[in-house]
């Protein structure tokens, strides 16, 4: 997986940070759906690679039932997802999806939804 994901990092459009990072959404059936994060000059317009992975996977058909992991690289150490990404996790992952955050080495740390999204915004608060 981390060499994989070292390769996407090549696809990163990132001109403006020149920070990359790429990820990879997995299914419980073991399909791969990978992303960049893509820059724009309007900031605010540019969406990170952890959605573009969950978005690509949704628009292929596959449902949030059976998402199993993701996995993040980014060119600098243990990257942590943003809080937007972690409330697109929240809407797409139930609690037994895992988190795995990579450092440049290939070392990775696990996390559970509960420990990046302890309290998350969901449905159930605009009811
Ligand atoms: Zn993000």
């Amino acid at each position: 997986m981390f060499e994989e994901l070292k390769e996407y990092l090549k696809n990163s459009y990132s001109p403006y940070s020149n920070f990359k990072v790429s990820s990879c959404l997995v299914t419980k059936n073991n399909k791969k759906y990978f992303g960049v994060n893509v820059e724009n000059a309007s900031y605010g317009a540019s969406i990170c690679a952890e959605r573009v992975a969950i978005t690509k996977a949704l628009s292929e058909g596959e449902k949030k039932e059976d998402f199993k992991e993701i996995h993040i690289l980014g060119s600098t150490s243990n990257t942590m997802p943003c809080f937007i990404c972690r409330q697109t996790f929240a809407e797409f992952f139930d609690e037994n999806v895992k988190i795995y955050i990579y450092d440049t080495e290939g070392n990775y740390e696990k996390y559970s939804m509960n420990e990046l999204c302890p309290y998350p915004f969901s449905l159930g608060d605009i009811l």
